[in-house]
């Protein structure tokens, strides 16, 4: 069984103890409680974070000596028991997620677009930013990055499945893997070198080809003048090095994003996980300090990097006013393929 690698003394020594003071959903005292407590969580010993975490991935991207705090906690509920929702939301996440052989494979070769397990991401990877590798599509259980079930602290359901969705690209031949939802980006990179699984392709990230193929594109691009608010997956914490992706195409396709308080490292989750975890009460605080903020912004449109947070937020911006679409999408107005009026 593959072992999170975590090294003690680089905890042992941290000064910041930043992956707790900087999380939204508990208060320290200071660096003495939180240091306090994320060695208690190292020891095996009981700590509160075990309890009171969300399961938001942002301590992912707080720690900046490149330990995985998350990914500590996570194995330690399991360990403990202390599982974050009810056994059969957790189960039925399981479940649904099961391999069943009834994977979809385009017409792969060199590059594989892997579409996850979520239907939406098949249209959205379409088009003239996608016409080298659209019929290359890859979807299924299959093919599905497992991170979702960290959320629910059974990290052995991970290194459980990881392993065969790698060895499921690798069987196709492929040299490198566009992923179009950032969490397979991810889980490929960030959890994968965690746990010491060998990645034998590039896994490449959607923004990366994007932002290429826009600048392939310029000259179709018609700067849309808009004002926007970008929504920061969950997900998007276990690569922070890749969400300055995210102005760079604003900046080359017109689009303004406002200061907002709730951005950057700052930023709030689409919050329906939490619902699952922690109640109505703190999603519903949650979705509405998001959008009071977009509003306040001045946004006009709501834009996603995850499909599972569109669907979760979709409705919610739009009653409100705001316009959600994909980053796909937006960039697919800029170029003159999405009608801007279709775009709600
Ligand atoms: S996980 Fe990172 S930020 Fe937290 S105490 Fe350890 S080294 Fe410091
Ligand atoms: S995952 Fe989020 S809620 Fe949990 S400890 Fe880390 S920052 Fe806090």
């Amino acid at each position: 069984m593959y072992q999170l690698k975590f090294d003690q003394k680089v905890c042992a020594s941290c000064r910041s103890a930043d992956c707790l003071l900087k999380c939204q959903y508990m208060t320290f005292s200071g660096h003495k409680e939180a240091h306090g407590e994320m060695m208690k969580i190292m020891k095996g010993k009981d700590s509160r974070v075990l309890s009171e975490c969300m399961t938001c991935y942002a301590c992912e991207e707080y720690c900046t000596r490149g330990n995985h705090p998350f990914y500590l906690i996570s194995e330690k509920r399991e360990e403990k028991g202390m599982f974050t929702a009810p056994r059969p939301i957790t189960n039925q996440w399981i479940n649904m997620t099961v391999m069943q052989g009834k994977c979809l494979v385009g017409n792969v070769k060199d590059k594989a677009l892997s579409c996850c397990y979520i239907p939406d991401l098949g249209p959205l990877g379409s088009g003239e930013i996608f016409k080298d590798v659209a019929d290359a599509g890859v979807f299924g259980a299959e093919f599905m990055c497992p991170a979702v079930h960290t959320h629910f602290a059974r990290m052995s359901v991970i290194k459980e499945r990881l392993p065969i969705v790698i060895d499921n690209y690798r069987k196709l031949g492929v040299k490198e893997v566009i992923c179009l939802h950032d969490e397979c980006y991810g889980t490929l990179t960030s959890i994968a070198s965690a746990y010491g699984m060998e990645v034998p392709f590039q896994p490449v990230y959607y923004l990366d080809y994007v932002l290429q193929r826009m600048k392939e594109l310029k000259d179709k691009i018609k700067p849309l003048n808009i004002t926007v608010a970008y929504q920061r997956s969950c997900s998007n914490r276990l690569i922070p090095d890749k969400h300055a992706l995210v102005k760079k195409i604003f900046t080359l396709i017109g689009v303004k994003a406002p200061k907002r308080t709730y951005q950057d490292e700052n930023a709030l989750c689409c919050a329906e996980i939490l619902r699952s975890i922690s109640g109505y009460k703190l999603a519903d605080d949650v979705q509405k300090r998001n959008i009071d903020d977009m509003l306040a912004a001045g946004a006009e449109y709501c834009v996603f990097n995850c499909p599972a947070c569109q669907t979760s937020l979709a409705e919610k911006v739009s009653k409100r006013g705001l316009k959600p679409l994909h980053i796909i999408d937006l960039c697919k107005m800029a170029i003159g393929e999405k009608e801007r009026e279709a775009a709600s």
